[in-house]
């Protein structure tokens, strides 16, 4: 079973992602960023759920200091956000996320396919 790292400083958010995957997906969770950045290495996940809106370090640093740490690089990394204008699915992908999931989480099916195409679709060394 995969394992996927959700960091979301919601608790209700958290439960209810946790509750959409934990039927397909291993879960662990974090509440900030500093906590999913000293986590991450050690738990090994094969994929980070990342909010974006976190209080201290927002999900945009965590997912650079992710990409900075060889241990952590090559780990897809899809954005959980409530950030969802016309035109911000794009300007998360080119930050360098490999997905993009708008909150609130309408369709379960959404979530799934956008985890699924990170997991078949890693980043690369040229994705800072
Ligand atoms: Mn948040």
């Amino acid at each position: 079973m995969k394992r996927i790292a959700v960091v979301e400083d919601n608790p209700d958010n958290r439960l209810l992602v946790q509750l959409l995957l934990e039927p397909a997906y291993e879960v662990v969770e974090f509440e900030s960023g500093s906590a999913a950045l000293d986590g991450i290495p050690g738990a090994n996940p094969d994929l980070v759920l990342l909010d974006i809106s976190l209080p201290e370090m927002d999900g945009t640093e965590v997912l650079h200091r992710l990409r900075d740490d060889p241990a952590t690089a090559r780990l897809p990394v899809v954005a959980l956000t409530a950030h969802a204008m016309a035109g911000d699915r794009e300007k998360y992908l080119a930050l360098g996320f490999n997905g993009y999931v708008a909150k609130p989480i309408v369709e379960e099916a959404d979530l799934f396919a956008a985890i699924e195409q990170a997991l078949a679709n890693p980043p690369t060394p040229q994705d800072k």
